[in-house]
């Protein structure tokens, strides 16, 4: 059995020990998650600061039949950069690699290392008059290669697509080492099969990305916020279908959070407060932008809500028009986890169903969940406009008392989300991916012959079976 300090010093020759980390209270924060539901051991955690290294850190692993955790930001939701609790595994952490190579405005892209967190890549676009539009939670702290791991989503997915619609080109290294250079900028490139594609949302299992070349956008002129509240589901999805009609693809971003989530937030972020008063049991965040200086979006929203009034779709409606009073309505979104974190014992799910099944799926998941699970809050909470809803069950921590009883009541939550989901075509897993948290349901939800592909194409990249064991399948 690799002892740490051997490894360490083997590590330590190649990438300098001050790269090297194997003291347990030091390598605490990057062996449990953001959320506090899981924590595993690590032999070490790494911090190459190259490929060349990432490369000597898998040579030396698969050498000494180790196995390799990649994380970046450690923001993951399903726990896919935390390693088990045997304790052999290597966390190789990449947020070292930061610097952004290259940006390409001709060719609307820029180059940038796996390590390099999402707030400044947004601000370095915004300096060079362009956007890069991916935008989450966790902003300030996720990495470019966590959301190309877990192709990631966001509030920005019904116009600009997800992080799989976001990545031009990708540097890889395998797990044997050898460096993948698919770094190229190119919209199209048919010649054989698009390999980048299999990186992107593989969770770290098929080898540790490095760098990524990236889309960038004309920067939005023009924008308006508005918040509204509506009766119904089935109001939403109407509303939605009205605003596409009227707004076209200039909605950078389709909301629909419950009450019952507002009122958390409201109760644990005192400094946020509601435009308006919490009176029906959804509302809408709605974004709209252009990059034509000449279009005027509060026109746009007033016609739109006009007639979403007339047609009894919506009840209250707030716009905001100058990007304070946006700002402050997004962050009623944005503080959804932080807050919940506080209020309860948080049963975050993230499937997806047809745009058009919402309704149906809402109503029978919220009746079985109130019927079958004592002392809950139930809130929804999601990016409404790509079908994907964040069904939120919060045990109360009075009945909820030792962690079998939570995780018995998670159980109970999570069979019925994801029953209702499958049910009606939909995914388990949205956008956060499987790591920890899904595995066995994956089994339970895909067909066979999915699994047997991903197994088989897992194997071809990684026949020893190191890359984040325990993960996806
Ligand atoms: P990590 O958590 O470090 O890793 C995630 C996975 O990717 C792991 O399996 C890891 O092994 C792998 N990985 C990381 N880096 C690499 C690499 N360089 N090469 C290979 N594999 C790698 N997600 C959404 O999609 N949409 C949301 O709206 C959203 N909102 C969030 C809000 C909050 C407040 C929080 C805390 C999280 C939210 N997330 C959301 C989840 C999370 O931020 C994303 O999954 C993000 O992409 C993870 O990035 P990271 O750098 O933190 O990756």
């Amino acid at each position: 059995m690799t002892e740490p300090s051997d490894f360490a010093e083997a590590a330590a020759a190649l990438i300098g020990p001050k790269y090297v980390r194997t003291d347990p209270a030091e390598t605490e924060p990057f062996r449990k998650d953001w959320r506090g539901r899981y924590a595993g051991e690590a032999l070490a955690v790494v911090f190459p600061g190259t490929p060349d290294e990432v490369a000597a850190m898998l040579r030396l692993c698969a050498e000494r039949g180790l196995p390799v955790v990649p994380q970046g930001g450690n923001t993951g939701l399903v726990g896919g950069a935390i390693p088990s609790k045997d304790g052999r595994a290597v966390l190789i952490n990449v947020s070292r690699m930061d610097r952004i190579r290259e940006t390409d405005i001709a060719n609307n892209s820029v180059t940038v290392e796996a390590g390099c967190i999402l707030a400044n890549l947004r601000e370095h676009a915004d300096r060079h008059d362009r956007l890069f539009p991916m935008l989450l939670g966790s902003v300030g702290s996720c990495e470019v290669g966590g959301l190309v791991s877990t192709n990631a989503g966001g509030t920005g997915v019904l116009r600009y697509g997800n992080m799989r619609d976001l990545v031009l080109g990708l540097e890889v290294v395998l797990p044997d080492g050898r460096i993948w250079n698919g770094l190229r900028g190119l919209r199209k490139d048919n010649s054989g099969y698009d390999l980048k594609q299999l990186f992107i949302g593989a969770e770290g299992t098929l080898g540790i990305v490095t760098a990524a070349v990236l889309k960038l956008f004309p920067k939005p002129l023009v924008s308006a916020t508005a918040m509204v509240s509506l009766g119904s589901v089935e109001k939403a999805v109407s509303l939605l279908e009205l605003m596409q009609n009227r707004i076209g693809n200039r909605i950078e971003a389709f909301e629909l959070v419950s009450k019952s989530q507002l009122e958390i937030v409201e109760r644990h972020m005192p400094a946020l407060r509601s435009p308006m008063p919490l009176a029906e049991p959804f509302y809408a965040l709605v974004e709209i932008a252009d990059n034509a200086a000449d279009w005027n979006p509060e026109e746009a929203f007033a016609a739109a809500l006009e007639a979403a009034l007339e047609q009894e779709l919506i009840g209250d409606a707030v716009v905001a028009t100058d990007i304070a009073k946006a700002e402050r309505i997004w962050a009623l979104r944005h503080n959804i986890s932080e807050s919940n974190k506080q209020e309860g014992f948080t049963i975050s799910n993230d499937t997806s169903v047809p745009i058009s099944q919402l309704p149906a799926y809402v109503e029978r998941v919220t009746e079985a969940l109130k019927r079958e699970v004592r002392d809950a809050t139930i809130c929804h909470a999601g990016h409404m406009g790509d079908g994907n809803l964040h069904v939120i069950a919060i045990l109360s921590r009075a009945t909820y008392r030792t962690p079998e009883e939570c995780e018995a009541g998670a159980a109970i939550v999570n069979a019925i989300v994801h029953e209702e989901a499958v049910k009606l075509n939909g995914s388990i897993s949205a956008e956060h991916g499987i790591g920890l948290m899904h595995v066995g349901r994956l089994k339970k939800y895909k067909p066979p012959l999915d699994i047997e592909l991903m197994q088989r194409l897992r194997a071809a990249f990684d026949p020893t079976g190191m890359m984040n064991p325990g993960k996806i399948v």
